[in-house]
């Protein structure tokens, strides 16, 4: 967690989807999951807050797109950069790690869905892996 009372903004490559964050940001998972890949290009470094303390600010750029039965994953519509995901019953948002202006100084503390992983990288053996999301985080 971050000190929550210095505000973080971030947006997309293009500009038109800009947010700040006011509250904590949970230390970074990389998830490995195979929808992660396929939205990404590689897999996610995401921190996340609490949707309340999530202000974000378009012009209609910001799509969310369906991508699982319990979740959806914010784009920018204009430049296609990922931005959010969202698990539909829950009061937090992940955020995509790269898309903060700033260095957010986070430590990550977890990667996910290992089982997924494709081979083409290392990963770094110092940080604790799971084949799917361990259970109570
Ligand atoms: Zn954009
Ligand atoms: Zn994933």
């Amino acid at each position: 967690m971050t000190d929550a009372t210095k505000s973080k903004s971030g947006g997309c490559l293009c500009g038109a989807v800009r947010f700040d964050v006011t509250g904590p940001l949970r230390d970074i998972i990389l998830c490995h999951c195979t929808m992660c890949q396929k939205a990404g290009g590689h897999h996610f470094a995401a921190t996340a807050a609490l949707t309340a303390d999530l202000d974000i600010k378009h012009s209609g750029s910001l799509k969310w797109f369906k991508s699982s039965h319990y979740a959806h994953r914010g784009f920018c519509a204009d430049c296609g950069s990922s931005l959010f995901w969202k698990m539909d019953e829950r009061d937090s948002t992940s955020i995509m790690a790269g898309s903060f202006d700033e260095d957010i100084d986070l430590p990550v503390t977890s990667q996910v869905f290992m089982a997924d992983r494709k081979s083409y990288y290392t990963p770094d053996a110092t940080i604790p892996a799971y084949d799917t999301y361990p259970k109570g985080s």
